[in-house]
């Protein structure tokens, strides 16, 4: 972890309702509840803002020691590696089970931490249940905090219990200098292989056994001065019952790593093309207003002449042709092939969507526009542009103050767009435009 933000871990064994609390805290429908045992999940991190403190909130997704299973020790020594890099640990247990052999054991490991933990006695949903709660002290980590994660009660008193116990220097304050970097696109088309290369070594689980499932992975990175984080929505494994249910939800959890990131990858299966899925992950990354990479993935898979590359651009580009601003990349995450560039381009894409003009040059563009095209006229009266100016960025807005609204078309605003995109690239970013009337 590049920053200094505080990082809480969320451990305990599997339905206790961890990834439950996640999800309230996150305010985000991001991983997924699943009744079945063994529905795993990677270390999942969140941004949670509370009393204006923002940390990092991690679901390990559950400790069960004594088990062989292949899921539950890789999920332990996922909750080993958080609870030696989180500063406070909140232990949940089931309140309505009451305490485990489990619960006893990770105890153990956890008493002997240094870390300040915070043991939560979930699923006290009402108060008849409150006195169920006295049983946890019995695990020497003191007053347990009774929560309902279903019911939303009792996180406040929680929320506030863990940022008491932040240790003290580190840093509570958003952090707008990290660029986020959701990776999306339809499951197999190399989403965590792409990260995985990225990253240069096996941090997401890729677990042999059918029918289990990830959810969105935050990874934070550091290259070449600049920090990343990098969310993966994850892919399905295998097609099982449980992929049926969680299909539908692929999209949502596309659309919410759509909406924490600057920057969105598309990624493609170049030997499946465009699926309705990136048509959909496209549009809302593009209404968004967030920074847009085509990413054609498996690019060793493709039969190549030296017309490929260029009838394959042309093909995205007319399927979104209101994204035309955005960069192709041909990438194979399996040959290395240049997968160097993701990074750098996802860098270059956030500069340009975060890029700000200064009026007066933003205003020889458009003088200059208007002088060799005309703005429309209706009955006899004539759209005037006043002046410009550059409203906002992340996307990049732009404000024209005019005479008459009604004049406005939408054909010249293309005209406009095209040449402060001549001359100001906004690469990979859509640009907004706004009209004031002015008389
Ligand atoms: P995890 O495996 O620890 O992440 O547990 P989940 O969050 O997947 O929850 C396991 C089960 O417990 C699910 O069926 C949840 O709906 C249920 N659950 C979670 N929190 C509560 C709660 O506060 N009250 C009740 N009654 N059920 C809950
Ligand atoms: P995800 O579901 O989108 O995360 O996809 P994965 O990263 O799990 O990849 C799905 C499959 O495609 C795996 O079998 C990968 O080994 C394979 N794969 C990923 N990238 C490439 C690539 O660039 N070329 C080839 N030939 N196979 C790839």
């Amino acid at each position: 972890m590049s920053d200094n933000r505080p990082i809480v871990a969320v451990v305990g064994r599997p339905n206790v309702g961890k990834s439950t609390l996640f999800n309230k805290l996150a305010g985000k429908r991001i991983s997924i509840v699943e009744d079945t045992p063994g529905v795993t999940r990677d270390r999942i991190f969140t941004e949670v803002e509370w009393l204006d403190k923002y940390f990092t909130l991690v679901d390990t997704g559950g400790i069960e020691p004594d088990s062989e299973d292949i899921i539950l020790s890789q999920m332990r020594n996922q909750a080993m590696l958080a609870m030696d890099m989180a500063h406070v640990i909140i232990f949940v247990v089931d309140g309505k089970n009451g305490i485990t052999a489990a619960d006893r054991e990770v105890s153990q490991i956890l008493r002997k931490t240094k870390k300040p933990v915070i043991l939560v006695a979930n699923k006290i949903d009402s108060q008849s249940q409150y006195d169920n709660v006295y049983d946890f002290y019995e695990l020497g980590l003191g007053t347990p905090v009774a929560i309902s994660s279903a019911n939303s009660m009792g996180l406040g008193d929680l929320l506030d219990e863990v940022v008491e116990n932040f240790p003290e220097g580190l840093n509570t304050e958003y952090d707008e200098d990290i660029i986020r970097v959701a990776i999306t696109g339809k499951p197999n088309a190399g989403k965590s292989s792409i990260l995985n290369n990225i990253l240069g070594e096996e941090r997401v689980i890729v677990s042999p056994i059918a029918g289990t499932t990830r959810d969105a992975v935050d990874t934070y990175l550091e290259k070449n001065g600049q920090q990343f984080l990098l969310i993966d929505t994850a892919g399905i494994r295998r097609k099982s019952k449980i992929y049926e249910k969680v299909e539908k939800y692929s999209v949502i959890r596309a659309m919410s790593a759509v909406d924490r990131a600057d920057i969105v990858l598309i990624v493609i299966d170049a030997e499946q093309g465009i699926t309705e899925q990136d048509t959909k992950v496209a549009g809302i990354a593009h209404d968004e207003g967030k920074g847009c990479i085509f990413v054609v993935n498996k690019w060793d898979l493709i039969e190549k002449d030296n017309k490929t590359l260029g009838n394959y651009t042309k093909e995205i580009k007319e399927k979104f042709p209101f994204m035309m601003y955005a960069p192709v990349l041909f990438v194979s995450a399996k040959t290395n092939q240049r997968m160097n560039k993701i990074l750098e381009t996802v860098q270059y894409v956030a500069s340009e969507h975060s890029k700000r003009i200064s009026t007066s040059t933003l205003n020889d563009v458009i003088g200059e526009a208007v002088m060799l095209n005309q703005p429309p006229s209706d009955k006899g009266r004539r759209l005037k542009i006043y002046y410009g100016a550059q409203t906002d960025i992340k996307p990049p807005k732009i404000t024209l103050f005019i005479n008459d609204k009604d004049l406005t078309h939408f054909s010249y605003q293309r005209y406009i767009e095209n040449k402060i995109r001549e001359n100001f690239g906004f690469e990979g970013t859509s640009v907004k435009f706004e009209y004031r009337q002015k008389n």
